[in-house]
C-alpha cells in the first residue's frame, strides 16, 4: 500500500516525527488484542500525572471532549456565565456552551501579550459568573497566576485550557495545574501529538471520579473490568458521554512523552534564534516574550506585523517560497454562532488582524528559521 501523500512545504507550520520506537509501541497494542481503553490508557494517565505533578489525570478522545467533561463535572449550566478569551480556538468557548452556560468574552493583555487580561476579566464578573477559563496562548503562562488569585478572590473556578502548554512550568509548577482542572490536546499540530487525543488533570479525587464516570456514559463499571472478570454488571448513574481514548493512541502518547522535554528544549532554541534575527527586521514585533522563572512549551511563534501591512500579501509571499503560515486565531466573538455575545474587544481585534504564526516544530533547523525571517523581511521591504 502506498504511503499517503502529505503536502511538501519547504518549511511547514508544524511537523511531527514518528520514531521506530513509537511504531513498535503502537504495534504492540494491536498484537495484544485489546484495542479500546484499558491498561495502556492507565499507564499513560499515570505517566502524565507524574510528569505534570497533577494528582489525577484522565485520558480522553480529544481536548474538546476534555474541556466539555470539565464543564460538566463543574456543574456548569443554563444561567451561569463563564469568562473566556475570544482569542482562542473556538472549542474553548464551545465546551462551555454545550452545557447551556454562557461564554462571556474578555480581552487580551496586549498586542504582544495575547493572553487574558485580568482587568478585562474582572470587569466582566457578575453575580452569575461561575468560572474563568484561561488559555495558555502558545504555551505562555501569561497571567495565569493572577487569574487564579482573581478566581479565588471571587469564589470562582479557574478552568485551564492548556492545549498549547504541555511542558510549560511557572515557578516549577506545570500549566494546567493552577486551576480546578486543566485540559491538554494531543492533536496533530500540538507539542505531544498522537493524531487525536486529550487529557484532563485535577487535584480533587472526587472530581477525578466524576470525570471518569462522565467519560464513559455515566456507567459504574468499565468494559475492561468486565473483560477481566472484575465486574459483572453496571448501573448508569449520570448522563455521560463516550469520550474514551483507545490503547494505540495512549501507547503513542506514552512513547512520545519520554522525549517531550527534549523537543520543547529544541523549540526554545529556535524561539531564541527567531528573536535574534527578527530584532533586525523593522516594524515586526515578536509576541510571547520569554519570562523569568518559567520553562515554556513554545507551541507557537507569532509575530505582529506593522499597522497597515497587507497581511494576506505577506503570507502569500511566504507561501510562494514554500513557507507555511497560519492565523491564531479568528476571534470567537466574530463567529456567527457567537453573534449574540456582543463584545468590545479592541486588543483581540487588533491582534487577530495583524498577527501571523510562523513555522515552529522540534526538528525545525536554524537554517529554516533564517529562511523564514529572510522571506518575511523581503515581503515587508
Ligand atoms: C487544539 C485546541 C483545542 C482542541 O483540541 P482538540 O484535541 O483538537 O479537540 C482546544 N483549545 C485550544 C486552545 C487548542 O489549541
Amino acid at each position: 500500500m502506498a504511503a499517503v501523500a502529505v503536502p511538501r512545504w519547504r518549511v511547514p507550520l508544524a511537523d511531527v516525527v514518528v520514531t521506530e520506537a513509537d511504531i513498535a509501541a503502537v504495534a504492540d497494542v494491536y498484537r495484544s488484542g485489546w484495542l479500546s481503553q484499558g491498561p495502556r490508557a492507565k499507564e499513560f494517565e499515570e505517566a502524565f500525572a507524574q510528569y505534570t505533578g497533577a494528582e489525577h489525570a484522565v485520558a480522553v478522545t480529544n481536548c474538546t471532549a476534555a474541556l466539555h467533561l470539565i464543564s460538566m463535572a463543574a456543574g456548569l449550566g443554563a444561567g451561569d456565565e463563564i469568562v473566556v478569551p475570544s482569542l482562542t480556538f473556538v472549542a474553548t468557548a464551545n465546551a462551555i456552551a454545550y452545557t447551556g452556560a454562557t461564554p462571556v468574552f474578555a480581552d487580551v493583555a496586549g498586542l504582544t501579550e495575547p493572553w487574558l487580561d485580568p482587568a478585562s476579566v474582572r470587569a466582566r464578573i457578575t453575580p452569575r459568573t461561575k468560572a474563568i477559563v484561561s488559555m495558555a496562548y502558545g504555551g505562555h503562562p501569561g497571567e495565569t497566576a493572577a487569574l487564579a488569585a482573581l478566581a479565588d478572590e471571587h469564589g470562582l473556578l479557574l478552568l485551564e485550557d492548556a492545549a498549547h502548554a504541555l511542558g510549560t512550568r511557572l515557578g516549577g509548577r506545570h500549566l494546567g495545574t493552577f486551576g480546578w482542572a486543566g485540559a491538554y490536546s494531543f492533536f496533530s499540530n500540538k507539542n505531544l501529538s498522537v493524531g487525536e487525543g486529550g487529557m484532563v488533570v485535577c487535584s480533587d479525587p472526587d472530581v477525578a471520579a466524576r470525570l471518569r464516570l462522565l467519560r464513559s456514559h455515566g456507567m459504574t463499571t468499565l468494559s475492561w473490568d468486565r473483560h477481566r472478570g472484575h465486574a459483572a454488571g453496571y448501573d448508569v448513574v449520570a448522563m455521560g458521554h463516550n469520550f474514551r481514548i483507545d490503547e494505540a493512541r495512549c501507547a503513542l502518547g506514552l512513547s512520545r512523552l519520554a522525549r517531550l522535554d527534549d523537543e520543547n528544549g529544541r523549540r526554545a532554541l529556535l524561539d531564541r534564534r527567531y528573536r535574534e534575527l527578527l530584532s533586525g527586521v523593522p516594524g515586526v514585533e515578536a509576541a510571547l516574550a520569554p519570562v523569568a522563572d518559567a520553562t515554556l512549551a513554545h507551541h507557537l511563534f507569532t509575530v505582529v506585523l506593522p499597522a497597515g501591512a497587507d497581511r494576506d500579501a505577506v503570507r502569500q509571499a511566504l507561501a510562494d517560497q514554500g513557507i507555511q503560515t497560519s492565523l491564531h486565531y479568528p476571534p470567537a466573538h466574530r463567529f456567527q454562532v457567537y453573534a449574540e455575545a456582543a463584545a468590545d474587544l479592541p486588543v483581540t481585534d487588533a491582534y487577530s488582524a495583524r498577527a501571523v504564526t510562523l513555522p515552529m516544530y522540534a526538528h525545525m533547523t536554524e537554517e529554516q528559521v533564517e529562511i523564514v525571517v529572510a522571506a518575511l523581511a523581503g515581503a515587508l521591504a
